[in-house]
């Protein structure tokens, strides 16, 4: 399908067909599997600060329906394209089956730069979207999430202006939210301390210590910052960081609470005092015994999967790796994967937690839920190291076999309809 044509879209389909292989998915079932059920896509004119006004556009895609409602994060970055966002939204399909969870992928975006828009404009584009979203979305239809550019305050603006236009107040359309709104505790932290969790678990798999490992890792957002500091607390020393501005390093490890006073001030890790800088391409292949991609997709392919010198690939983005890099990796053999969908599903599995808390208005505590988030990560990763050893197949492969063979199950049982 033409509208959908985007690099990363293009990935996640070659990766969905080498899975349809193996598993022989008849011919039939392919399409209805691989392209989103709905996609829609919005014009969003705003006031500005200076009395212009000026147009944006917003996309929202719904994998499939065949589990439940579907769910997914909103994406605020200058380069979102609807095919981008179909491929996130396909990802989140096969990661909520993965897990377990009563969930379709979704995914949206706005193409526009969070950080150079002022507040007021921030918070009118979010509401128009919101707005312009009512018809396609409910706590039962379409649940969003905070993504790559969004934040609590983003969820806030938009449980409010969902909840104006019912008349009563719905924490449950989004989860991500401040948990005085009905968030729930650990909802932030959750992505970067499940990625922590299962790089712990891929220790003691291949027989690393944790406690004397390397790191380094791209993106210094929520999930590559929760990320890090989850690890330097087991011990490992973080000794490259980058963002979209610059990156630092210091072999003798980077004191992250001096980073991230930093951090706060200068809004980028790039210029940190007690480092030395480095590029993303120079982090990606740096000497170190974990890397964490926790950016943008498509970072690791087959120019440069050849010179990875980890020992494990922590996928907390979507997408970092191309099937190119996949095949170099499935080469060489060294490189313990964590897939993203496996990886970076700590996120979702806490907006789930969310979810149920709202519609139940009964909260829980953060020693809980971090509790019932490790259980399902605990469950999600033997299964899935237990079907890639069987199987003989790369980590990627095994998760995603689980993953489509669910929805492909739920599809058959439940016939032509969702
Ligand atoms: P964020 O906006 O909080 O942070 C993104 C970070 O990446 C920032 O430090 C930014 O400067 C950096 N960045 C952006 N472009 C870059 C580039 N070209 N090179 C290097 N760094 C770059 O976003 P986030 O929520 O941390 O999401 C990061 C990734 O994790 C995305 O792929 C997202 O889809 C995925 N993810 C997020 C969650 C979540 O709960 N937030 C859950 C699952 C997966």
């Amino acid at each position: 399908m033409d509208i959908y044509n985007h690099p990363t879209f293009a990935m996640a389909c070659q990766q969905f067909d080498l899975v349809a292989d193996r598993l022989q998915i008849p011919a039939g079932d392919r399409d209805r599997l691989k392209y989103p059920k709905r996609a829609m896509v919005v014009t969003l004119p705003i006031h500005c600060e200076d009395g212009s006004t000026k147009v944006y556009t917003g996309y929202r895609v719904q994998h499939h329906l065949s589990l439940g409602p579907t769910k997914g994060g909103l994406r605020f970055h200058p380069d979102v394209t609807l095919g981008e966002v179909a491929a996130l939204a396909m990802w989140m399909s096969w990661k909520c089956a993965l897990t377990g969870l009563p969930y379709g992928g979704a995914k949206g975006g706005i193409a526009c730069d969070p950080h150079r828009l002022p507040q007021c404009e921030l918070e009118r584009l979010t509401r128009r979207y919101t707005q312009e979203m009512i018809p396609f979305i409910g706590p039962q239809v379409d649940i969003m999430a905070p993504d790559m550019g969004t934040n609590e305050q983003i969820m806030a603006w938009m449980m409010d202006t969902y909840s104006v236009h019912m008349g009563y107040t719905v924490p449950s359309i989004v989860t991500g939210k401040p948990i005085g709104l009905g968030g729930s505790q650990g909802r932030r932290e959750a992505t970067g301390r499940g990625v922590a969790y299962l790089i712990n678990r891929a220790c003691d798999t291949i027989g690393l210590d944790l406690g004397q490992a390397t790191v380094a890792v791209q993106g210094y957002g929520n999930v590559g910052s929760v990320a890090a500091l989850a690890l330097a607390r087991y011990g490992a020393k973080i000794v490259a960081i980058t963002d979209a501005f610059g990156g630092v390093q210091n072999a003798r490890g980077l004191d992250l609470r001096k980073l991230d006073t930093h951090v706060a001030a200068q809004r980028t890790v790039a210029g940190f005092a007690e480092a030395e800088p480095i590029t993303n391409e120079q982090l990606l292949v740096a000497p170190c015994d974990i890397l964490v991609p926790a950016a943008m997709e498509r970072q690791i392919t087959g120019r440069n999967a050849a010179n990875l010198k980890c020992r494990i690939l922590a996928e907390g983005a979507n997408g970092p790796t191309t099937p190119e890099a996949d095949a170099i990796l499935e080469q060489r053999g060294d490189v313990f994967v964590i897939p993203d969908i496996l990886c970076n599903a700590g996120g979702v599995v806490v907006s789930y937690f969310e979810w149920v808390q709202d519609l139940q208005s009964f909260f829980w505590g953060e020693t809980e839920v971090t509790d019932k988030l490790f259980r399902i990560l605990e469950n999600a990763f033997t299964q899935v190291v237990s079907h890639s050893r069987k199987q003989k197949i790369s980590m990627r492969m095994a998760a995603l076999c689980v993953g489509i063979k669910r929805v492909q199950e739920a599809k058959r049982v439940r016939g032509l309809f969702p």
